[in-house]
């Protein structure tokens, strides 16, 4: 633990006189050195626009930023990195996969369903997509528990169903989702699956292959990567017959007065010079989970999460909510008493602990639960026992200076 943590130059800071404990991976998560160098090497040595360059400059960007294709696709064992789209994050990928698939094959009558547990990056483009085709978007509820309700989610699914999108886990719950399961069922309807994979593919181990999903989102800040890129995995059949979200340069093969003619996925859908710096370090990134191994990475979480449970839940007043700590990933989102979460990621903020408070980008699963907000603490491969134990420290201290 000790030697990933001298990884991170970020974490040996104090915040407000304390040592920094962070704990809101699930927004964006700390990056290591080796992605920094991988950012700061391109920029020094490598810098030149990709696939259009004959010089060695660009040779080079090309053959890294191709490499870093070839390592996401690796990584999530896809068939071939032809595969894997590289987009701004995981956002932009649902919103081409509703842009580009959705527009080519939505009409009237058809339905979109999405769950009540989405993040708002896998509502708003379904919405806009349907609203602009005539589709209906249905919701399949989430169980007091934080489950997805199976028995209505079966009749929901319906030959009228063309699009299935879900969350391999909740930003919110916690909850970690069946993706194979569900893909099969969207399958059995004739559906396609489209995952959000951006909270799942940083901390568990994914094969798109086995799962059979059709589409998946991933982001890159999210898995130790800079912002800026993410990556679509589609299915190349899906990906040749559908046509581009963006145009321009890049995309093309040949441009006419009245027309053009595409480059071949993935490039069809890469408009315009890409974030190329960006996803080389995102390539490094997935080369240090691939070191530390994602079934590692899953288990620290799995321990640190218990271990979070049963001290915040001795907590009185608070109440976490979403599955129990066995079917979640590593975050708790929580209420304490009535104090507004904003207070008390304030009250934490000066013991050093960053936490997370608001409606997390998912209004829909805190409206039903009736609460506006939570408070949300997330946790990493850098995250410790003792840091768990700083924030009930400072959840008790909350609770004294809120007198309940
Ligand atoms: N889906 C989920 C479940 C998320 O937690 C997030 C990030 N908060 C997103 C999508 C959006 O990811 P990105 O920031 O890469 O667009």
């Amino acid at each position: 633990m000790s030697t990933i943590r001298s990884d991170f130059p970020i974490l040996n800071q104090q915040v407000h006189g304390k040592p920094l404990v962070y704990l809101d991976s699930a927004a964006t998560s700390q990056k290591p050195q080796q992605v920094i160098e991988a950012l700061a090497r391109y920029y020094r040595q490598d810098n030149a626009n990709v696939h259009r360059g004959i010089h060695a400059l660009a040779e080079r960007a090309t053959a890294e930023y191709e490499q870093a294709r070839l390592k996401v696709a690796r990584f999530i064992n896809a068939a071939s990195s032809k595969e894997i789209v590289f987009v701004r994050n995981a956002t932009e990928a649902i919103n081409l996969v509703a842009n580009a698939w959705g527009r080519a094959n939505l009409r009237p009558g058809d339905e979109v369903l999405i769950t009540q547990m989405e993040h708002h990056a896998n509502i708003v483009p379904w919405q806009l997509v349907t609203q602009a085709t005539g589709a209906t978007l249905r919701y399949a509820p989430v169980t007091d528990a934080g489950e997805l309700d199976y028995d209505a989610l079966d009749s929901l699914l319906t030959g009228r169903t063309k699009v299935f999108a879900f969350t391999a886990m909740s930003n919110v719950l916690g909850t970690i989702n069946p993706v194979a399961e569900l893909t099969a069922k969207a399958h059995a309807v004739g559906a396609i699956a489209v995952v959000d994979g951006a909270q799942s593919v940083p901390h568990l181990p994914t094969d798109v292959q086995a799962l059979d999903v059709d589409f998946l989102a991933i982001s890159s800040h999210k898995m130790l990567g800079p912002t800026g890129v993410g990556a679509l995995y589609g299915k190349r059949a899906l990906l040749d017959a559908m046509p581009p979200f963006m145009g321009g340069g890049e995309m093309i093969r040949e441009v006419f007065m009245d027309h053009s003619t595409w480059e071949d996925a993935p490039l069809k859908f890469e408009a315009g010079t890409p974030a190329i710096g960006e996803a080389i370090a995102f390539g490094a990134a997935v080369d240090y989970l691939d070191a530390l191994g994602m079934d590692w990475v899953h288990q620290h979480e799995m321990e640190i999460t218990h271990y979070a449970w049963q001290r915040l839940s001795a907590i009185e007043g608070l109440r976490i909510i979403g599955p129990g700590p066995e079917r979640r990933g590593g975050l708790l989102a929580f209420t304490l008493a009535d104090v507004h979460p904003h207070d008390v990621a304030a009250v934490l903020d000066m013991q050093g602990v960053a936490v997370r408070a608001g409606h997390h980008c998912a209004q829909p699963i805190h409206d039903r639960y009736g609460i506006p907000a939570t408070t949300r603490a997330s946790f990493y491969i850098y995250n410790t026992p003792e840091e768990v134990d700083v924030l009930a420290a400072a959840l008790e201290r909350a609770r004294e200076l809120f007198s309940f």
